[in-house]
């Protein structure tokens, strides 16, 4: 099917999901996680109106940055190795994997002076031991230890769920992760707004939307 379609899809899915929970579809980006597919077909979803592109790996990401990289905001979503930090950090607007102080301290070190890089602290809500991300009770503590950074701004949470068949399963790390995002913004840090939630993917986005997500992060219903 065409990224069009798809797209039309994806976003009537979301108009209802805003319609159940009493939100506003225009404060939900979409994401699309072109991690799987060509450049051809990242082209193909700028093209259909995709504002954002999200991918996991700094090679892949920035061989598509460098074709594309002007259309679009680019998020990198996945594990960030310190190392690849230097080679990627000029091309994503968003980092959503910010998970441990060595990597705050290198992204630090590679932003240019004056400048902030966006990041969403992850958590491992769920506590599954495939997943990357701070606990929950580590988050607050990290985030105010982050404070010594300043290239780095707190936008907001990431987290993945357990692949589920059914969604409705995953509704409580959603949730807890909203809780969570509530209460490091009313410690009102200059350093960490903690507006944003990205959670959802192409299974569970409705559900991720109807708990509040402000970015979704969504690949093979989208562009696969
Ligand atoms: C691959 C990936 C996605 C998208 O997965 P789909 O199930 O294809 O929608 C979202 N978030 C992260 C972190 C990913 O690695």
């Amino acid at each position: 099917m065409s990224v069009k379609n798809q797209l039309q899809n994806v976003q009537a899915s979301i108009e209802e999901a805003c319609q159940k929970s009493n939100r506003n579809a225009a404060d939900v980006n979409i994401v699309a996680v072109t991690k799987y597919v060509s450049i051809d077909r990242t082209k193909e979803a700028l093209e259909a109106g995709v504002e954002h592109i999200g991918e996991n790996r700094a090679e892949d990401g920035m061989a598509k940055w460098n074709e594309l990289g002007d259309n679009g905001i680019w998020h990198f979503i996945g594990n960030l190795q310190s190392r690849k930090v230097k080679e990627m950090i000029h091309a994503f607007d968003y980092i959503h994997s910010l998970d441990r102080m060595s990597l705050a301290k290198e992204v630090q070190k590679r932003t240019p002076e004056g400048e902030k890089k966006k990041c969403f602290v992850q958590v491992n809500v769920s506590g599954e031991s495939s997943k990357s991300g701070l606990s929950v009770e580590e988050t607050i503590p990290f985030i105010k230890e982050l404070c010594k950074y300043k290239a780095i701004e707190v936008v907001g949470l990431m987290t993945m769920a357990p692949f589920v068949e059914d969604a409705e399963e995953v509704r409580p790390y959603f949730r807890k992760l909203r809780e969570l995002k509530e209460e490091i913004q009313q410690m009102q840090l200059p350093h960490a707004p903690c507006s944003h939630l990205s959670m959802g993917m192409s299974n569970d986005y409705t559900v991720a939307v109807e708990e509040g997500a402000t970015f979704i992060r969504v690949g093979s219903a989208l562009v696969g």
